[in-house]
């Protein structure tokens, strides 16, 4: 068996990636890299110091200056920005809504692959994202391209906010996942899109459980046996 295995799952925004992504890495003790928080790391830095985020030139001064940590707290994998906490302050509306602009710029882009791939370099793990089976990791020994309805996308999101006592629209979150999928699919450094060799996986009618489940069977078949 080998001894680095990657697995990679990509797909659209709120398909259930990082949930999914999670709990296989915890069954196949495995690192769980979440590479959509490096990206909003650097977006809350840039907006914190009223930075232009549509301005690569404004970006990249808090590229340089940006420092990311994941800590274990009662089983959660928390980040810290610049040795400060910043779980809660990475997933603001305001975040959320300007990432995109932020990772569309291909020098922060190429950072922060390299970053990834030197953290997936380090041991087994899942990394979860937009572009890993097709630029970050382009022999991972398993691909997932996760998906489902933009309607079911946002129903998730909207009950996972109303559970948290968080303020939530439906139609808004509906908005906001489409607009930022076009982002991401619609831009010229490696966009959101599936890698020809990717299982893709529908979990529209999926649950959390029957998903990771799929992706276990994929590893044991492409990993464990070979
Ligand atoms: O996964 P999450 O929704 O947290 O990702 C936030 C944003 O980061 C995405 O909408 C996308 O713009 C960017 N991203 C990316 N490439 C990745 C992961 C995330 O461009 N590998």
């Amino acid at each position: 068996m080998k001894m680095t295995v990657s697995i990679a799952i990509d797909g659209p925004a709120g398909a259930g990636k990082s949930t999914v992504a999670k709990k296989a890495a915890y069954l196949l003790g495995y690192t769980y890299i979440d590479t959509g928080s490096m990206y909003r790391a650097l977006t809350y830095l840039v907006l914190k110091n009223q930075a232009d985020p549509e301005k690569e030139e404004e970006v990249l001064p808090f590229l340089q200056d940006l420092e990311i940590e994941w800590k274990q707290e009662e089983g959660e994998n928390v980040i810290y920005i610049n040795q400060h906490e910043a779980a809660a302050a990475i997933r603001t509306p305001e975040v959320t809504a300007n990432v995109s602009a932020v990772s569309a710029h291909p020098i922060i882009r190429e950072r922060m692959v390299d970053k990834q791939r030197e953290l997936a370099a380090a041991g087994c793990a899942v990394l979860d994202g937009r572009d890993i089976g097709t630029t970050v990791l382009p022999n991972a020994e398993v691909k997932i391209f996760m998906t489902a309805s933009v309607e079911e996308r946002a129903r998730r999101r909207h009950e996972e906010n109303t559970a948290k006592g968080t303020a939530s629209e439906l139609e808004t979150i509906q908005k906001e996942i489409a607009e930022r999928d076009l982002r991401d699919s619609t831009r010229a450094v490696s966009p959101l899109i599936k890698a020809d060799d990717a299982l893709e996986l529908d979990t529209t009618n999926l649950s959390i459980d029957e998903a990771v489940e799929q992706i276990l069977e994929l590893v044991k078949e492409r990993v464990h046996e070979s």
